[in-house]
């Protein structure tokens, strides 16, 4: 088999065969296919697509492309969860804690940034000192010890899409569903949870621009949790405007402790009691989602919670006084405040722009590889439906160069409109799939 070979096939639209696809992702974990070739064949698969069977089966090659994990002999039952990717999504660092508040055992393996959405290791290595890399051994060992993991891919888990992910991010083969769907379930196959909770976004700010491409998105990863049975559900959820007010790395830890804290933004708090009520209902301890969810803010409210995230950093190294004490977060050189330039109910905020001003401004890689800045982002004050008055605070910009700082005031400012007549609030959730 040639590697060039197989790029032509899907460049020509042609289903590949499970042995094609094994040979590619082998061949590009090992070194011996290039970036170049892997480039031009993600941009062939976000062209021309790929049948279920094919997205299924390289799924399961990128799994296996390292360890995979089989958590049956170490836990009764373990849980995760992952988001298909979105501005200011920053659930995972307050639901995983909740749900381990519960009693339930969480491992999770995360992503980074991902064109302009965030990525929940670049959040936590915010963090000084937070790893990221865990081992096989590690994940189980703190697995069983400590009851929750959040690790990305490594050497060991999930090699395969560790390198895609990196080139996806900088190629412009982000938003293939294909691609999304076998980088996500790669990781929750690798990570052996038995019980998952698929956040996929729609709108905007995600990669699925509408319901019916983000219940498409869903139903195929429901259905590859199943063929290695798995129990899966997808919520699908809103990401038209930036989920609660952060959007940057260290911004949205900090406001992940401060809803851990009983505070936070209204939105993401309700988002994350959703997640996290549906994560507690498939661990089987409560018979209906509003039990546990009134489990999850009890978790909330007693501090338990945060107790959960501080036990998680120090059990990866990171230096929790940070988590103690947020102020200790490294800060940008220049903080802006930016009022409302007139008077209205704001009908827009657009996710995508704030997504891609924060990266713009450094949080985000525009080279595979590129260091990020932690202090960097942009903080919204408010959410479509509210009624704002011209002076009143609209954002503030946390920048580390003036020219930057400028150019993301005006993109932050373009991304809001306002409506003389009054605006209905946009929903968190527009239902699931089984
Ligand atoms: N999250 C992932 O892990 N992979 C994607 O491709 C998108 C979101």
């Amino acid at each position: 088999m040639r590697p060039v070979d197989i790029i032509i096939k899907k460049r020509d639209g042609l289903e590949l065969s499970p042995a094609e696809i094994r040979f590619f992702v082998e061949g590009y974990t090992s070194g011996d296919i290039t970036d170049y070739q892997a480039s031009a064949w993600a941009m062939a698969v976000l062209l021309k697509g790929m049948t279920d069977k094919e997205t299924s089966e390289l799924a399961l090659a990128m799994a296996q492309s390292g360890e995979t994990l089989d958590l049956s002999g170490v836990v009764d039952l373990a849980l995760d969860k992952h988001s298909t990717g979105g501005v200011g999504d920053k659930t995972t660092l307050v639901v995983e804690p909740i749900v381990s508040a519960c009693g339930l055992r969480v491992g999770k393996m995360s992503g980074r940034g991902l064109g302009f959405s965030g990525g929940t290791l670049d959040k936590m290595e915010s963090i000084p000192g937070f790893r990221t890399n865990l081992s096989k051994e590690e994940f189980l060992n703190q697995l069983k010890k400590v009851g929750l993991v959040l690790t990305g891919q490594t050497g060991d888990l999930a090699p395969a899409d560790g390198k895609l992910y990196a080139l996806r991010d900088v190629t412009g083969t982000v938003d293939a569903l294909p691609l999304i769907a076998s980088s996500i379930m790669s990781k929750k196959i690798a990570a052996g949870a038995q019980r998952i909770v698929l956040d996929v976004k729609v709108g905007v700010g995600a990669f699925m621009k509408n319901l019916k491409e983000a219940r498409e998105l869903a139903r195929i990863m429901v259905k590859i949790a199943r063929r290695v049975n798995r129990k899966a559900v997808a919520l699908l959820s809103d990401m038209n405007q930036p989920l609660g007010n952060a959007v940057g790395n260290a911004l949205e830890v900090k406001e992940a402790i401060e809803t851990l804290h009983g505070g936070g933004p209204e939105d993401f708090r309700e988002h994350c009691l959703h997640v996290a009520g549906n994560l507690i209902l498939l661990g089987e301890g409560v018979s209906t989602l509003k039990v546990a969810k009134q489990r999850a803010a009890a978790a909330l409210k007693d501090g338990s919670a945060f107790e959960r995230f501080r036990q998680l950093v120090i059990a990866q190294g990171g230096d929790v006084s940070y988590v103690d004490d947020p102020a200790k977060f490294p800060a940008a050189q220049f903080v802006e405040e930016v009022p409302s330039p007139r008077s209205g109910y704001l009908k827009w905020i657009d996710a995508k722009e704030i997504g891609e001003a924060s990266v713009d401004l450094g949080a985000g890689r525009l080279k595979k590889g590129d260091p990020i800045d932690h202090a960097v982002g942009i903080v919204v004050h408010h959410k479509v439906g509210d009624k704002v008055q011209k002076g009143e605070l609209l954002f503030t910009l946390h920048a580390n160069d003036q020219t930057k700082l400028t150019a993301a005031r005006q993109r932050v400012l373009d991304a809001h409109q306002w409506s003389a007549r009054t605006v209905k609030p946009l929903p968190l959730f527009y239902g699931s799939v089984k």
